[in-house]
């Protein structure tokens, strides 16, 4: 059964992520997905849709566009297509419990369009076509066929003589989720999750604007109830200020 790992490591009575069900492509496109999970330890989850499923590989330290950067990511079990549209919180002392943002997502061309054989010769060459990623990347196996170590490269090939040089830390320069545009925190907050725990993984400068702006926006209902504190008996404006 597809999705049998997937399944059993989760009660969908409890965790907003979606159920195991196998899916028809959705269009002539492959789709790929990258979320940023603060799960025990932050990482970010890089999904390429293959054969009804998203095959996954959790980066611990995120993709890196500099093509001479190889970071490791470890095989973990096979996602539903549905999961590439999942934002939001993972209850504590479930698995994977923490705080999930689409952080970037698009569709991918294989180089080769057997990505089953690629898979399992442990190679797979592709380019990806999202709204932060682009350009040609590869995933490596390193050790044997039942290794579950990887790594992901961004591939030099693409790279025009004279080409802007890509920013040197997309991860940090570009923290905020491609489907609703905000941080961690933000996501923890709307769905109940632990705020602080998400916060810790947004660029801390992100964060004080965050709350340069919450301050901002407390301050004209501040003045309001001083104002009108002493005339109690003055009739009250039904007239709200805009929020
Ligand atoms: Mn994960």
């Amino acid at each position: 059964m597809p999705l049998r790992d997937y399944a059993s490591k989760r009660r969908f009575g409890v965790t907003p992520e979606p159920p195991a069900a196998t899916s028809k492509r959705r269009g002539r496109k492959l789709a790929f997905v990258v979320q940023k999970h603060r799960a025990s330890h932050l990482h970010y989850d890089f999904r390429l849709e293959w054969n009804g499923v998203l095959l996954s590989w959790a980066v611990p330290k995120g993709p890196s566009t500099d093509p001479s950067v190889k970071r490791l990511a470890m095989a973990v079990e096979d996602h539903p297509i549905k999961y590439a549209d999942f934002e939001g919180v993972i209850p504590a002392g479930e698995y994977g419990g923490g705080t999930v943002m689409i952080w970037d997502r698009g569709t991918y061309t294989p180089e080769d369009p057997n990505v089953g054989k690629s898979l399992r010769e442990g190679e797979i060459k592709f380019s990806l076509h999202g709204e932060k990623l682009a350009g040609n990347w590869v995933l490596v196996r390193t050790g044997g066929s039942d290794s579950r170590q990887w790594m992901l490269i961004k591939r030099r090939s693409d790279q025009q003589p004279g080409a802007r040089k890509p920013p040197g830390d997309l991860l940090s320069a570009a923290p905020r989720s491609v489907a609703s545009d905000r941080l961690m925190a933000e996501i923890a907050f709307e769905s109940g999750g632990d705020v602080e725990r998400a916060a810790d993984a947004d660029p801390p400068a992100e964060i004080r604007k965050l709350l340069t702006r919450l301050k901002r926006a407390a301050k004209p209902k501040a003045s309001r109830t001083q104002e009108s504190a002493p005339t109690k008996a003055r009739p009250r404006s039904s007239k709200r200020a805009p929020a």
